[in-house]
């Protein structure tokens, strides 16, 4: 198997693509989020919400 594309996925918050980077080859299946400063953003707006 050899496999050099590297896969892309859509950020949660920006909705902006973003390729796979090496820092997540051990969490790609969790990464949401194309930066770490869209990853706080989308905790803020959680709370921002009505409950
Ligand atoms: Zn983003």
């Amino acid at each position: 198997m050899t496999r050099r594309e590297r896969p892309t996925r859509t950020c949660a918050t920006c909705g902006r693509p973003f390729q796979w980077r090496k820092r997540w080859a051990r969490c790609w299946e969790e990464v949401r989020h194309c930066s770490e400063r869209c990853r706080r953003t989308a905790r803020r707006a959680r709370r921002a919400g009505k409950g």
